[in-house]
């Protein structure tokens, strides 16, 4: 099956109770038991649930993985991941991931949780030597968030493989339907389904898919024991964004497009990010590693940091604010929200300039999309 009718299909028809199409929600948080000391299916629902267990399996097999553990946030999806380092183990994470990444990392390596190395992924020397401490886990965000960085994951999978590290890919940028760093040789993905997977803007919730079985069970029995497992009614809604997953990452992409084409030609313009610009360093890696380029844009504008008041100020359809990946375009300033938590000088490393906007382009009509950036480009140009 492709992936797009997966999507749409997955868990149809699967409620042999009253034989509903779309499965019903399971919202009780407790089950009765077969008989004195006899075991059901189900016991308790921070442990197990049906609606959720639903998502798990659709996840699973659209990430090309054995195992899901749905979670209530992208954040709680990347603390599970952490449960699997001792206080001697070292992981690895990429100098320009998240922000709310890398805070949680930081803190957590601070309390003397693991130990942590900051590195450029690119610099092979720099990746190389911290290969070399053997680390447990190599933490891989592609494209990165918010300058869509590549990083070539079958390249970093094979090198972490010979040096005993287990690589997680944070995929919450393209969704499987653009990228499967399973199939490139992860061990781990993880999602913030708050994004594209559930792509509606109105539920948190996350994910981490394994390909090895025994890892996967490891993570389902840590999401149980510290409580960070999704709830039924968001499970529900995410599996519902989801039937319209392949739709909307076209709509997105086809949309970008013509947003990048007006972003590279508008003189307020000083800079465009975006891996489907050949000029974009990690263009080659992207046609090679993702199924398409993706939906977020970023740039910088010319000028000083009140040009970008003035351009959020004459914007009348992208909306200023967080996140990404909902059907409705979002304009975000990383220096100021999404990487707020980041020293100055950690931004200045990642390249978080004051001019830099970060775009999540939506599937409105493109017409009304350029036009709305045009006039707030226009109008800057002309003060
Ligand atoms: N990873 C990436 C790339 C993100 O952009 C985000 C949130 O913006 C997260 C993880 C965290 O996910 P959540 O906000 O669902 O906790």
């Amino acid at each position: 099956m492709k992936q797009q009718t997966f999507s749409v299909r997955s868990g149809l028809c699967s409620d042999k109770q009253s034989n509903a199409v779309v499965p019903p929600i399971h919202l009780s948080t407790t089950y009765s038991l077969p008989g004195f000391q006899q075991k059901g299916e189900y016991d308790y629902s921070r442990t197990k649930n049906p609606t959720r267990d639903l998502l798990a399996e659709a996840l699973a097999t659209l990430e090309s993985g054995k195992k899901a553990v749905i979670t209530s946030t992208g954040m709680s999806a990347i603390l599970l991941v952490c449960q699997l380092l001792n206080k001697d183990d070292l992981l690895i994470i990429p100098h320009d991931c998240y922000g709310g990444s890398y805070r949680l990392f930081t803190h957590l390596a601070e309390r003397g949780l693991f130990k942590l190395l900051i590195i450029n992924q690119n610099e092979t020397k720099a990746f190389d030597n911290a290969l070399s401490q053997q680390p447990k886990i190599v933490w891989v965000e592609s494209p990165s968030n918010p300058l869509l960085h590549l990083y070539d994951i079958a390249d970093i999978a094979k090198k972490a493989k010979s040096a005993g590290a287990l690589v997680a890919v944070d995929n919450t940028f393209l969704s499987p339907i653009l990228q499967q760093p399973l199939l490139l040789g992860a061990d781990i993905v993880m999602h913030s389904c708050t994004k594209f997977i559930n792509g509606h803007s109105d539920i948190v919730s996350g994910a981490v898919i394994t390909k090895n079985p025994e890892l996967g069970e490891q993570l389902i029995w840590w999401a149980n024991c510290i409580g960070v497992t999704g709830s039924a009614f968001d499970s529900y809604m995410v599996l519902r964004g989801l039937r319209t997953l392949g739709l909307r990452m076209q709509c997105h992409e086809d949309n970008a497009h013509k947003i990048v084409e007006l972003l590279c030609q508008h003189m307020a313009v000083n800079r465009v990010y975006y891996p489907g610009l050949v000029e974009h360093d990690g263009h080659e890696l992207a046609k090679r590693q993702q199924q398409g380029f993706g939906s977020l844009v970023s740039f910088e504008l010319n000028g000083k940091e009140s040009a970008v008041e003035q351009l959020l100020n004459n914007l009348t359809i992208f909306t200023q604010a967080q996140s990404l990946g909902g059907v409705e375009s979002l304009i975000n300033h990383p220096a100021s929200m999404t990487h707020a938590s980041m020293s100055d000088a950690a931004k200045v490393t990642a390249g978080i300039t004051p001019t830099l906007l970060r775009l999540s382009i939506g599937v409105e009509a493109i017409e009304d999309l350029l036009q709305d950036l045009h006039n707030a480009l226009d109008k800057l140009s002309e003060s």
